[in-house]
This record gives C-alpha cells, sequence and structure tokens, in this order.
C-alpha cells in the first residue's frame, strides 16, 4: 500500500469562478471563490441578469380581477 503525504489529500485545489485564480479550499471561507469578494462579485452577476431579465407573461399568484369589465348577462338597461 502506498501512504500519500496527508497535505496532498487535505489539500483540495480550486479555480476561483470569477477571477480563475487557482487557490486551495482550505485558503478560503466561501468555496468555490478564492474570496469573499469574488463570490459578491458573482452574485452580483446573477441578480443582475435576473433583474435585467425581460419580463413576458404574467408573474404568478397575481389575481386577475374582472370586475371592471361590462357584464353582458345584465339585462337592467
Ligand atoms: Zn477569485
Amino acid at each position: 500500500m502506498k501512504k500519500l503525504p496527508p497535505t496532498a489529500r487535505s489539500r483540495h485545489a480550486l479555480t476561483c469562478a470569477t477571477c480563475e485564480r487557482r487557490f486551495f479550499i482550505d485558503e478560503t471561507q466561501t468555496p468555490p471563490f478564492c474570496s469573499q469578494r469574488c463570490q459578491l462579485i458573482d452574485l452580483g452577476r446573477w441578480l443582475d441578469e435576473e433583474i435585467g431579465l425581460p419580463f413576458e407573461g404574467e408573474p404568478d399568484g397575481t389575481p386577475v380581477e374582472r370586475r371592471g369589465d361590462p357584464d353582458e348577462s345584465e339585462s337592467g338597461y
């Protein structure tokens, strides 16, 4: 059996999704990002995209009120 040095197993190398810097997972508190800053940048991108989406169709859960419509069956005219 081969014995791996403990550092080779516990140090898991990652690539930051924001700045593409190589770092070890034990160097960060915000995996898979190298720093909290990069995590916030990525989060900001997602929020930007969500807000920038054009609204097409009706949002769920909005009741459609038709009380302003003229009642066709009304005979009191
Ligand atoms: Zn980064």
